[in-house]
Formats: structure tokens, sequence, C-alpha cells
């Protein structure tokens, strides 16, 4: 998911474009994507050798559920904003070879939303005799 930023790096401060993201399938170290990414980003020339990524996407990721274990899907959306530098400082992704690579960006961004409890379903009951089991350490 690379974007060339050579054009926008030669810019004037301020200058910006808007790039449609369609049906990208990044790959991700963490998450399992069981939907491409679609979405849209704005790339801001910040200053010299920087840049500004405002984006939002869209994709669905393959969970577990925390309480029965079961694999479950649920669509997810990400909003955001990142500096990318040809140094890059303190939170800051670079620019390689006048190209911002999305991926690891976006993937920041989805583990980053994901809720402290993930479930299934509001109301998952868990495994059947599991909550006994904890009680009573046996079934
Ligand atoms: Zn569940």
């Amino acid at each position: 998911m690379h974007i060339h930023v050579r054009d926008l790096l030669a810019e004037e401060t301020g200058h910006n474009r808007t790039f449609a993201i369609e049906g990208e399938q990044p790959k991700t170290l963490s998450l399992v994507l069981t939907q491409p990414v679609n979405g849209e980003v704005t790339v801001t020339k910040l200053g010299d050798k920087q840049l500004t990524v405002n984006g939002l996407i869209a994709t669905q990721l393959q969970l577990e559920c925390h309480r029965c274990l079961r694999s479950y899907t649920s669509d997810v959306e990400a909003e955001f904003e990142q500096i990318y530098a040809v140094s890059p400082g303190e939170d800051e992704l670079p620019i390689t070879d006048e190209q911002i690579d999305l991926a690891p960006l976006i993937e920041q961004e989805l583990v980053l939303r994901q809720p402290i409890k993930l479930l299934c379903q509001v109301d998952c009951v868990g495994i059947p005799g599991a909550e006994e089991y904890l009680t009573k350490g046996t079934f």
C-alpha cells in the first residue's frame, strides 16, 4: 500500500492530494482481514521532508471472542492522522524512496481501536460449563 510522494514533497507547505483506497489487501502481522480495505487518505505537505496523512478506512476483521473463544468477524472503521518524515522522529513513520507505506499505519490504527474485551455478541454466554469449572474446579 505504497503512495508515491515525490511530487508532493516538491510542492509548497499546505499543498495536498487525496488518494482513494479501493480493495487494498495489506499484509498485516497481528490481524486477520476478511475484507479488503476501502477508504480515502489525504496527504498534505507539512514542512521540509515531512508529510501528514489524514484518512478514513473501513474493512472487516476476524477476531476471537474472549468469552467463548470462537472466531467471528466484525466490521471496523479507523480514522487517523499520522506524520511521515524522511528522518522520522518519535511517533513518525518513514518516507522511504519517496514513498509512504500505509499498511503499518492502518494496522496500527485497527489494533488501537480494538475493544479491551472482544465479544462475538454482547450477551455471549461463553463456553457451557466454564463458569462452573472455574468456581468448582470440576464440571
Ligand atoms: Zn463468544
